[in-house]
């Protein structure tokens, strides 16, 4: 189970940390979804800097 995500408003493109400002990007974090019907992953964005983690409602199918 990962730590409990935030959940930021957001537009445009997020590229800059809201928790910390780092502005290198993020890591990307895949949860496997075992209730879906199709293979699918929920991927989260980890800051490297602060490691905060966000959920941008970003769902992977999987091949
Ligand atoms: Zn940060």
């Amino acid at each position: 189970m990962l730590t409990e995500p935030s959940r930021p408003q957001w537009a445009g493109e997020f590229a800059v940390c809201p928790k910390c400002g780092a502005d290198g990007g993020f890591h990307l974090v895949l949860e496997r979804m075992h209730e879906s019907t199709e293979p699918a992953a929920k991927a989260y964005l980890k800051c490297p800097s602060c490691k905060e983690l966000f959920d941008i409602d970003i769902k992977l199918l999987l091949a």
